[in-house]
């Protein structure tokens, strides 16, 4: 079994003693059971990944010391989650899965028809950071506080194009309506816009000339979003309406779905 990784806030390098925070001496000595002498790993964004070692364990808490340098912090591509909370076990699935996915930034959005609990950042938060140990990511994503739909979007950076996950954009009665205004497949719209951009492609995203160097990602609540969110949307040049295929999904399928194919198409899933 590889060791257990520990994200740590502070500065690492080499002969560093660490205490660890009530937290996560709980978590490092009673649910992964390391004891004095045990090898574990650290890691931050800003200094990579060190082997460490426990070096002292008592009921007032742990100490590690970090030792060798392992490898350098490498970055998540600058993607953002947008998310109409959901119930309870569902959100705390998205933050952990859109973790996973390599999800940079992820803001709760509260639409028309969002039936949410209320949404405890600092829960969401430890998800997310026991999720970035897990996963051997070098960074936990931000879990930014939730807003209305129409405030998160209110001054929206153009450079970062809106992929809105639209399963429904056929409204008769708009202009968008009927077959011609549905929303285009995911991988399609992501390819074509990509190209239009940079006819080369960009091969990472980021650093290449071209190619968009920032991406969000919005999808709704189970009820979906209203016939005027959809309109609001529609309306906004960055936002970029695609659709998830002929199934609908739950809010959960369709984040890690999305972030899969953004990630397949745009972002680090692909050849460095
Ligand atoms: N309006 C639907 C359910 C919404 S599904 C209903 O009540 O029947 C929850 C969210 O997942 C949607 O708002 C959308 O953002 C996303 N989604 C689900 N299936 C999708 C699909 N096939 N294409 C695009 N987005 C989809």
């Amino acid at each position: 079994m590889t060791n257990p990784r520990l994200m740590i806030d502070g500065a690492l390098n080499a002969g560093a003693e660490l205490a660890l925070d009530e937290a996560q001496a709980r978590h490092v000595g009673t649910v992964l059971r390391l004891d004095t002498g045990d090898a574990l790993r650290v890691f931050n964004a800003a200094d990579g990944e060190w082997r460490a070692r426990v070096v002292a364990k008592s009921k007032r808490g742990m100490s590690v010391q970090v030792e060798d340098f392992l490898r350098p912090a490498r970055a998540a591509p600058d993607l953002d989650l947008l998310f109409a909370p959901v119930k309870r076990h569902a959100t705390d699935l998205i933050v952990e899965k859109a973790t996973e996915l390599g999800v940079r930034r992820m803001r709760p959005v509260l639409t028309q028809r969002t039936i949410a609990e209320t949404v405890r950042l600092d829960r969401l938060q430890t998800i997310a950071r026991e999720a970035a140990e897990q996963t051997e990511r070098f960074d936990a994503p931000e879990i930014l506080e939730a807003m209305p739909l129409a405030k998160a979007v209110d001054g929206w950076d153009a450079a970062r194009p809106l992929i809105y996950a639209d399963e429904a954009g056929d409204d008769a009665g708009e202009p968008w309506g009927g077959e011609r205004g549905k929303a285009r497949p995911i991988a399609g719209a992501l390819n074509s816009w990509t190209a239009s951009v940079s006819p080369a492609g960009a091969k990472v995203a980021g650093e290449d000339a071209g190619g968009p160097r920032k991406l969000a990602l919005l999808i709704g609540p189970e009820g979906g979003f209203t016939p005027q969110e959809r309109r609001m949307l529609r309306g906004l040049p960055y936002v970029i309406p695609v659709s998830l295929g002929p199934r609908i999904l739950r809010a959960e399928t369709a984040v890690i779905a999305g972030l899969s194919v953004i990630q397949s198409v745009w972002g680090d899933w692909r050849a460095p």
